[in-house]
């Protein structure tokens, strides 16, 4: 019997491209307002410091806001702001950061279907980004919200789905997880017991065929896959 329904939210639920590239630009050409620093420290330069704090704190790799604050704070230190200064204006930044970044258009059908499937379902939410989906949608909806990146457990790592599992109070085989990855989403999911409901965005085609393995072109169609499960 399927009683809990955990969901992906980048690219699962929206199409994160347009408000990543929007949330990139906007916040660091807000910073340049107020420090001067983009003509010696370019955008490429904030993206490489990015990737240099990803590997210099590898048990926070998945956590975006972390290495988004750790990475501009070392530009304008370099740029020679006085720490007080720098520190106070990267909290500012990392606020208006997190403001744009929640700026979502979910698909037209994407809340329509949460709001019926909560009635009779636990629903979660696991992402690796670092969207609260609860500033996004009715805080009531999800049973569960996990940002496993922040909590250094990345998926595809089997924590983020065993704990939003344990909390459900669901087993793998009652539960059913949906999500564009095949490396992050479906795959980890699969190995756990849970069926899987894979959004294959570029139409690429599943690796494998697996009976609990279910294969969309859009969370649209999350309903037929609910209903073969549930006869
Ligand atoms: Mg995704």
């Amino acid at each position: 019997m399927l009683k809990a329904i955990t969901f992906d939210l980048d690219d699962t639920l929206w199409d994160n491209g347009p408000v990543m590239a929007r949330t990139e630009q906007v916040h660091y050409d807000w910073l340049d307002q107020q420090a001067h620093h983009a003509e010696r420290f370019p955008l490429s330069e904030y993206v490489a410091r990015r990737e240099a704090m990803a590997q210099r704190y590898p048990l926070r790799r998945g956590d975006f806001t972390f290495l988004r604050h750790e990475a501009l704070l070392s530009i304008l230190q370099d740029h020679g702001l006085p720490d007080h200064d720098a520190r106070r204006l990267v909290a500012e930044t990392i606020d208006y950061m997190l403001t744009l970044r929640h700026e979502v258009t979910l698909y037209d059908e994407s809340l329509p279907l949460l709001e019926t499937l909560a009635e009779n379902y636990r629903l979660g939410a696991i992402t690796n980004g670092n969207v609260d989906v609860r500033r996004v949608v009715d805080a009531t909806l999800f049973d569960v919200v996990i940002n496993a990146g922040e909590i250094h457990a990345p998926k595809p790592d089997a924590r983020a789905f065993l704990a939003a599992l344990a909390r459900m109070r669901a087993t793998a085989g009652e539960s059913l997880h949906v999500g564009d990855s095949w490396k992050e989403d479906a795959l980890p999911a699969l190995r756990l017991g849970m069926n899987v409901a894979w959004i294959d965005r570029r139409g690429s085609g599943s690796p494998i065929e697996h009976p609990r393995l279910h294969r969309l072109a859009h969370v649209r169609e999350l309903p037929d896959v609910i209903e073969a499960l549930t006869q």
